[in-house]
């Protein structure tokens, strides 16, 4: 098994085992930088960037991220964290688009009361 680039320093010492009693994932050990990675390896996609399908889910103990054994090429993963948050803000904000139609509409019902009333009560005033 050949030893592929270390996505931390970019050296060619990269190497994985498996060892069921340290993890249940595939386990990268870099020869150079001591750096470790777990690959969760039903994760597993089509490089963006080298069209491969040899990209495949990384994770260290501050991050997760996409790693292309081909190219080398690593594609950080936003937290879920954030996406719930985004998702939270959509939300947030289609509720406040929502108040402001109904307010709109509260405005416009009152001011055609208020001109209905006005009108009446002029053609009343009138006669
Ligand atoms: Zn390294
Ligand atoms: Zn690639």
């Amino acid at each position: 098994m050949a030893t592929q680039i270390c996505p931390k320093f970019k050296v060619d010492s990269f190497n994985w085992k498996v060892d069921e009693d340290e993890s249940p994932l595939t386990i990268w050990d870099c020869g150079n930088c001591n750096y470790r990675a777990f690959e969760n390896e039903t994760d597993e996609r089509n490089c963006s960037n080298c069209g491969k399908k040899t990209e495949s889910k990384l994770k260290d103990n501050k991050k997760e991220y996409w790693w292309c054994s081909n190219c080398s090429t690593t594609k950080e993963i936003k937290k879920t964290m954030s996406a719930r948050i985004k998702r939270d803000i959509e939300k947030h904000k289609e509720n406040n688009k929502r108040i402001v139609e109904l307010a709109k509409r509260d405005v416009k019902k009152y001011k055609k009361d208020l001109y209905g009333n006005k009108e009446n009560d002029n053609g009343k005033d009138s006669e």
